[in-house]
């Protein structure tokens, strides 16, 4: 009988200090959830330091990432598809930073919209980019264009499909054997791929063949937060792909913490991407396609209108 009343004693208790503690994280939830509201912001932003080399990612109107790239050595920047100027002025003011550059990647405006701005506020800036419809560019690339952020070197991949103009940017240190990084826009996104507006999948595949020659720790920062859109696709795709599975359960803490699910790498990519996997059996099949290519186009356009 004690011991019933015992036991009764300490469901009881458990189950209140249960309660108190889930409404406790939902209350912490619901604060960060006001804090990013309030700041208008679908992330937090974050700083990941390499060897000589920072990125600071700036989230931007409701799902865009601006990233600010610095050469630690001399403290010059650049930005990349910096659409709200004021955010980075205030990051690069907060960091005492010498911003002498701005990456585009392509000319939408949600990308390059902040441009002209920018051109004004911070004179002498180089506009780089690979399409006359960008606003304020100044320094016209091709393929494998190479320049230099203070000791940073950036390399420029031409990726035509999403708009023909699209322009990658791989920058590598000079230190051997550091890992570099890509800025993909709007042509790779962690698990996706960007839209064909201009482009066909020839194109896409073969701009992923590029992207999928960097080394394999190359860290990816692309243009948009939509991984976990992304990988929900893809488990469709291609269900007995396990990395898929982790990579949900992965993204989806981040998520739940406001936290961006960028950077990847290209390795990872490799492993639970659709559009880097296309000549994989089971996604052919899927795609009711012969060969690479034509896998690539039919899950882009089934993709197109996937809920
Ligand atoms: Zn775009």
């Amino acid at each position: 009988m004690k011991i019933t009343i015992l036991a009764l004693l300490f469901v009881t208790f458990s189950s209140i200090t249960k309660t108190a503690e889930m409404k406790k994280s939902n209350k912490l939830k619901s604060r960060k959830v006001l804090v990013r509201n309030q700041r208008e912001m679908h992330s937090c932003m974050e700083h990941h330091q390499y060897n000589n080399m920072d990125v600071k990612i700036l989230p931007a109107l409701k799902d865009n990432y601006m990233y600010l790239l610095v050469d630690r050595t001399t403290n010059e920047a650049a930005v990349v598809d910096p659409v709200e100027t004021k955010t980075v002025l205030q990051a690069v003011h907060d960091h005492k930073l010498k911003l002498t550059t701005v990456l585009t990647t392509h000319h939408h405006w949600d990308h390059a919209g902040g441009n002209e701005e920018l051109a004004k506020q911070v004179p002498g800036i180089e506009v780089y980019g690979g399409d006359d419809r960008i606003d304020a560019l100044t320094k016209k690339v091709e393929h494998n264009t190479i320049f230099n952020i203070g000791n940073l070197m950036v390399q420029c991949l031409s990726t035509p499909c999403h708009t023909m103009g699209h322009v990658c940017y791989y920058v590598t240190t000079p230190d051997e054997g550091s890992d570099g990084v890509v800025f993909t826009g709007d042509t790779l996104f962690l698990a996706g791929c960007g839209r064909f507006f201009e482009g066909n999948a020839e194109q896409m595949y073969n701009a992923f063949a590029i992207l999928g020659s960097l080394p394999d720790n190359t860290k990816v920062y692309c243009g948009h937060e939509y991984t976990l859109q992304n990988l929900k696709f893809a488990a469709h795709v291609e269900p007995s792909n396990q990395e898929i599975l982790k990579k949900i359960a992965w993204s989806e803490l981040r998520r739940e913490d406001g936290k961006p699910t960028v950077p990847s790498t290209i390795g990872e990519e490799k492993t639970y991407n659709p559009f880097m996997r296309v000549y994989e059996a089971e996604i052919m099949q899927h795609a009711g396609a012969q060969n690479a290519i034509q896998a690539m186009k039919n899950i882009r356009l089934e993709k197109d209108s996937f809920q």
